[in-house]
């Protein structure tokens, strides 16, 4: 791409007038609509096709750096604080930057940097992690002392785009990707992360005709009462069925379900369909004590989950405490606040209430004591330690122990073999879960497994 390279001091100056940019050493006085429109003539600018004018417009690399705390700051502390503090940040950019290179504020937090004349990736990462170290840090503003801390995302013209637009979108990606996905405060852009994007805009459509076409599906997987081996209760785990009728598993969709706001059709469709399986297995004569559903904290934060468990509950015709809700315990440490006046409705309704993923969340216990539980349920991850790992089953005896004194049941997740069955046994568990008594399966093999033998021939003639 050196052909692209702009190479004269003359023409940097050029290209820092057509964009707009401030050029080095000038303090910014606009202010950022006046920026924003700025930045549109200059965009429109570089949107012509001709090729000579893109290798004049592009740099070498292009910065966006992001300034963390300064919504929170200017929360806290008023516009007049951090309008100085931004002041103050662009004049230390300033100093790290060459006569060449450009500097504009392209909104309230973030400042676009173009470098040019370098010719070497490693220089370019110097000179980015020296702005980003001179940047980072304390300043006195406004008589306060301030403390802030810069991401950027850098996209590099000769590897990966050649125009203005290209390069702000890939930087701004990478600023994204170390936002979301690494602790980095410097982020090159790298082709995998456009590749991420689009499999995740892939998802999201699926996502949403798979609500269309109903291709969620349930599998349910058995609890058992450990003295008895009964089956005592079912878990229902959502699949989707992909396209080629492929099921994928929740850890490929649910979180994405939830950044995205999809997880409230989702849930609401799981709850309904929970609800109604139950009752074709009590119509069979077979039902468990009770069916559990995962909820996320989306649904947590909706009061209207209330109405949609006692709708699903009431068309299904069953009783409220044939329904549990499990919340892992990490979501609900976060969303404690919104999450607390729903459980208590719920649970006054006879809704039962499970911690899912117990042990692996929180290192204090205080919040057992403040929601109305029923259920603690080990984490697997416990049980999994166990062979390896003396102070693994010290864990889980006082997590049984626990729940015990709080008068909670408990039921230990991830039980794979003989051994683990023994060990949960010995330390006086009520229920275990795992795939050493069932995997999750469809609705009709769980069917099987609930009837009596007689009956299931009963059925069948
Ligand atoms: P979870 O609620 O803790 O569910 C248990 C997960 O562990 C299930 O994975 C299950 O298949 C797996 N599992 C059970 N026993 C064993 C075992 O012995 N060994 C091992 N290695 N794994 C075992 P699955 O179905 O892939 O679900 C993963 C997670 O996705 C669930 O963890 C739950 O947090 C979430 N999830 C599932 N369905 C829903 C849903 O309808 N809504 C929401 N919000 N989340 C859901
Ligand atoms: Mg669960
Ligand atoms: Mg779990």
């Amino acid at each position: 791409m050196k052909n692209s390279k702009v190479t004269t001091t003359d023409k940097a100056d050029n290209k820092v007038v057509q964009l707009h940019l401030i050029k080095n050493n000038k303090p910014s006085t606009e202010n950022t609509s006046e920026a924003a429109s700025k930045r549109e003539t200059a965009k429109s600018s570089v949107d012509l096709s001709n090729k000579n004018n893109r290798s004049e417009l592009s740099s070498d690399a292009f910065v966006i750096m992001r300034v963390n705390e300064l919504n929170v700051l200017e929360e806290t502390f008023g516009r007049s604080v951090t309008k100085e503090l931004t002041a103050l940040v662009t004049r230390r950019l300033q100093a790290c930057l060459r006569g060449e290179d450009a500097l504009e504020q392209i909104s309230t937090n973030e400042f676009a940097i173009m470098l040019s004349n370098i010719s070497s990736k490693n220089d370019i990462e110097k000179l980015v992690q020296r702005i980003e170290k001179r940047c980072n840090g304390e300043y006195v503003c406004a008589e306060l002392k301030l403390h802030i801390s810069v991401t950027a995302g850098v996209s590099l013209s000769s590897q990966h785009a050649f125009l203005y637009d290209e390069q702000l979108r890939y930087a701004r990606i990478a600023l994204r990707h170390a936002s979301d996905k690494s602790s980095r405060a410097v982020q090159f852009f790298s082709p995998t992360m456009l590749d991420e994007l689009q499999e995740r805009a892939a998802m999201i459509f699926d996502l949403r005709q798979a609500l269309k076409q109903q291709r969620f599906t349930l599998h349910y997987q058995p609890q058992y009462a450990v003295e008895t081996e009964e089956m005592i209760a079912v878990e229902a785990l959502i699949r989707l069925k992909g396209q080629d009728d492929q099921l994928l598993y929740p850890d490929s969709f649910i979180d994405l379900a939830e950044e995205t706001g999809l997880i409230l059709p989702i849930g609401h469709w799981v709850i309904q369909e929970a609800c109604q399986q139950y009752r074709k297995w009590q119509d069979l004569g077979c039902a468990p004590r009770y069916i559990a559903v995962n909820v996320s904290p989306k649904q947590l934060a909706d009061n209207s989950l209330i109405e949609i468990v006692d709708n699903a509950v009431q068309e299904a015709g069953i009783e409220h405490c044939n329904l549990e809700i499990e919340i892992t315990e990490q979501h609900l440490i976060k969303h404690m606040v919104q999450a607390e006046g729903i459980l208590k409705t719920l649970r006054k309704k006879g809704v039962r209430i499970a911690i899912d993923d117990f042990g692996t969340g929180y290192s204090s216990l205080s919040y057992l004591g403040q929601l109305p539980l029923n259920v603690l349920k080990v984490d697997r991850s416990f049980l999994q330690q166990l062979d390896d790992n003396n102070r693994a089953a010290g864990l889980i005896r006082s997590m049984v122990y626990i729940a015990k004194e709080l008068d909670l049941e408990v039921v230990v997740e991830g039980v794979e073999t003989q051994e683990h069955h023994q060990f949960i046994q010995s330390i006086g568990c009520h229920t275990g879960q795992g795939y050493g008594y069932s995997k999750p399966k469809p609705a009709d093999i769980i069917t099987e497994m609930l009837m009596p033998e007689a009956e299931q021939m009963k059925i069948a003639k």
